[in-house]
């Protein structure tokens, strides 16, 4: 499937979700873009390591980058207070205009450091664990380790450190629909998949 459905698909998710626990419109509004950004997630993969240059999927990458970047500022304007406020608005402009040059894979890893940097002098373990992914995703090949079960956990924690950070219910029911409704309709049970996904890395290559 293709950047543009699995954000449909992760924003869907992110509004059954939402809907599940009646959230008022401001919550829902963020739970749909939490849903997009999970969604599109394991694709931060893409190319693997078979081309150092992104054509087609860079628009991917400034996708989720700047969505990132839009969810930090409305995080620190919910969140933050005083200074903390104006930092992490500072930062989340900056991935913004950051991410929209990513055009080459070597950019991604430098977001992911970015991003743990940040996370880690915000003293924010989600967003230390975000940039990890975000690291790890720009070095494995396409559709293995980001399309996997360990990719799901990962994801799941993190998620759940953002949702106790952030006090929002709903947030790591959202991220993990999201991403596993990535991996669903990237699977070889929809016929017009021919690859599948490799869901028991590393204990098995499998494709489901
Ligand atoms: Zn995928």
């Amino acid at each position: 499937m293709n950047g543009t459905a699995h954000a449909a698909v992760g924003a869907a998710t992110g509004f059954i979700v939402a809907n599940t626990y009646t959230a008022p419109p401001t919550e829902t509004a963020l739970l749909v873009s939490i849903g997009v950004v999970a969604g599109l997630l394991p694709d931060l993969d893409i190319d693997g390591k078979l081309r150092g240059r992104i054509t087609l999927s860079h628009k991917l990458f400034q996708s989720v980058g700047q969505l990132i970047g839009i969810l930090m500022i409305v995080y620190s304007m919910y969140e933050g207070n005083g200074t903390n406020q104006y930092i992490g608005l500072g930062i989340g402009l900056l991935l913004f205009v950051f991410t929209s040059f990513i055009k080459q894979r070597h950019m991604l890893t430098l977001t992911g450091i970015a991003v743990i940097a940040v996370g880690l002098s915000l003293q924010e373990t989600w967003l230390f664990l975000l940039g990890i992914f975000i690291l790890i995703a720009s070095v494995v090949s396409h559709r293995s380790y980001t399309h996997s079960l360990l990719g799901v956990v990962f994801v799941g924690y993190i998620a759940y450190r953002l949702e106790m950070s952030i006090g929002l219910i709903g947030v790591q029911n959202t991220c993990l629909a999201g991403y596993i409704s990535h991996l669903v309709t990237d699977s070889k049970f929809l016929p017009f998949n021919k690859r599948g996904v490799k869901l028991f890395l590393p204990l098995s290559s499998k494709e489901f």
